[in-house]
């Protein structure tokens, strides 16, 4: 296997001297794609298949008699490639190649290959090549069978009507953000459906009718996208859609890497992180960079971990927008306490444990000293605490002070749905110590009440819930609990 990527290459052969050396039906087969690109194939062999003579005769190719020899490495040469079925020959081909700086495919072998064959998805001159690095053609394989059928024919005369209108579509739609939303439309709209039932003349008329009607300069807009915990399974469609629209994208530092290979890859990716404790990008400075995005006409997505509108300052930054008469969108997001829940195996209600659920935030000392620390009390609910690892100690002697069992269950998922999810679970009275124990850091998302002893029962994604040991926690149940008085 390789350890770095292959760098992707159409190449142009049309009038140019490619050598293959074998003259069997792998070289055949080679042949064959060459005389398709264009390419002037000249084979090297002691004797040629039928298929092979017959081409050769009719100088369609060109035959070097004989066994390899460096000197069919000529200047003319572009390309070569080693097509037969002796290891030695193969070796001393690729080698001899190397020394004069060609590009040497060596049929099945990748590790002597300087250039590998990908498999190929043909749709007229549309053209989707497959490579697994050499380290694994069978899935290649798969995976061109898959997208042989997500794309029938008609987009190969797709491919070509367009093709043909290539300059005039350029000219009629300069600006390139314009050029994209035509397409779009295009490709949405009837076209494909046309050429499907061969009304290739309406399709046609479709095509000139679309060129005179879409607008040829974009209005630019912000989408405020909420991108979900981290698993990019938990995308919307909608969200992935943005994505693949968006010129420019102004994500949070919680948004998974996995996500934002999702999206369209000449994007501008501008991390506008913020994060608990450390460096922040001021929130004025995120708008700005919208304004200044939106106005110059450009799809902005403005992506967020979790939701955007729970504990995201997406309202203050639609009011923003707003104000500054942008046309604005909204994508809801899987928000933490949904996803962490479900991955850690927590039902927030339960008909036997609560039938309210409620959202907090512990983020700073003021909102924690001006929450409602009685009602969230109350038996019969599910706490759930975002931003808490920084408090947990405060929400313990709040939560106590105003009545909640020492014994309530906890469970504090940190890095939710993603692979290096950890579920520390507990009792609220050791909930700092515990959390400390296992160096549980941020993002974390902290559920307080019955529901949480679930997780112990039902968790099915990654590790078990991990516990303080065993002495550590009888140890720490018999310590009275705290008064707000202590910690003061
Ligand atoms: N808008 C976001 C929340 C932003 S506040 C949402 O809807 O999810 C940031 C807090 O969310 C973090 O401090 C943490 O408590 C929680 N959080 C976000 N993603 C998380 C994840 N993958 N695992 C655990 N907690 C997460």
């Amino acid at each position: 296997m390789l350890d770095t990527a292959l760098f992707p290459l159409f190449a142009d052969l049309r009038g140019r001297a490619v050598l293959v050396v074998g003259g069997g039906a792998v070289a055949e087969r080679k042949i064959q794609a060459l005389l398709r690109a264009g390419a002037l194939p000249r084979v090297g062999a002691p004797q040629l298949g039928p298929a092979l003579q017959a081409m050769a005769r009719n100088l369609r190719i060109q035959w070097l008699q004989g066994s390899f020899s460096e000197h069919w490495l000529a200047d003319d040469i572009w390309l070569v490639i080693a097509a037969t079925d002796d290891a030695i020959t193969n070796q001393a081909v690729a080698a001899a190649a190397h020394q004069h700086r060609l590009f040497a495919n060596v049929v099945d072998d990748a590790a002597l290959s300087a250039f590998h064959v990908p498999a190929v998805v043909e749709r007229g001159p549309l053209q989707i090549a497959i490579s697994s690095g050499g380290g694994a053609p069978m899935v290649a394989r798969h995976v061109r069978r898959r997208i042989e059928l997500m794309f029938d024919q008609a987009w190969g005369q797709l491919a070509t009507l367009v093709g043909h209108r290539r300059a005039a579509i350029r000219k009629r739609f300069p600006d390139m953000g314009a050029r994209r939303q035509f397409f779009d439309r295009l490709i949405e709209g009837p076209l494909l459906d046309l050429l499907r039932r061969r009304q290739d003349d309406a399709a046609e008329a479709r095509l000139l009718q679309e060129m005179a009607d879409a607008p040829t300069a974009t209005a630019g807009s912000v989408v405020l996208v909420g991108a979900g915990s981290g698993d990019p399974g938990l995308l919307t469609l909608n969200a992935l859609h943005a994505l693949n629209r968006a010129d420019v994208i102004l994500h949070d530092r919680l948004v998974s890497a996995e996500v934002l290979q999702l999206a369209r890859r000449d994007a501008d990716f501008i991390e506008v992180g913020k994060s608990a404790q450390g460096h922040s990008t001021a929130q004025e400075h995120i708008h700005a960079l919208m304004l200044e995005h939106a106005r110059a006409g450009r799809q902005v997505v403005r992506l967020k971990g979790g939701d955007a509108f729970v504990f995201g300052r997406g309202g203050e930054e639609l009011q923003f927008l707003r104000t500054h008469g942008i046309p604005y969108q909204v994508v809801p997001g899987i928000t933490a306490a949904l996803a962490c829940a479900a991955y850690a195996g927590i039902p927030l209600t339960h008909r036997d444990h609560a039938q309210q659920l409620r959202l907090v935030t512990a983020h700073c000392r003021d909102s924690l000293d001006t929450l409602d620390w009685p009602a969230l009390a109350a038996p019969r609910q599910t706490l759930v605490f975002y931003m808490g690892v920084a408090a947990l100690e405060k929400i313990r002697q709040h939560l106590l002070a105003a009545g909640l069992p020492a014994s309530t269950p906890f469970a504090l998922v940190e890095n939710g749905s993603r692979s290096d999810q950890r579920v520390v679970r507990g009792q609220l009275n050791t909930l700092p110590d515990t959390a400390q124990q296992h160096r549980v850091q941020s993002p974390a998302l902290l559920v307080v009440g019955e529901v949480a002893a679930l997780a112990d029962e039902l968790h099915w994604f990654g590790a078990p819930p991990l516990h303080a040991p065993e002495t550590f926690s009888s140890l720490s149940a018999q310590t009275s609990p705290p008064t707000l008085a202590d910690a003061a």
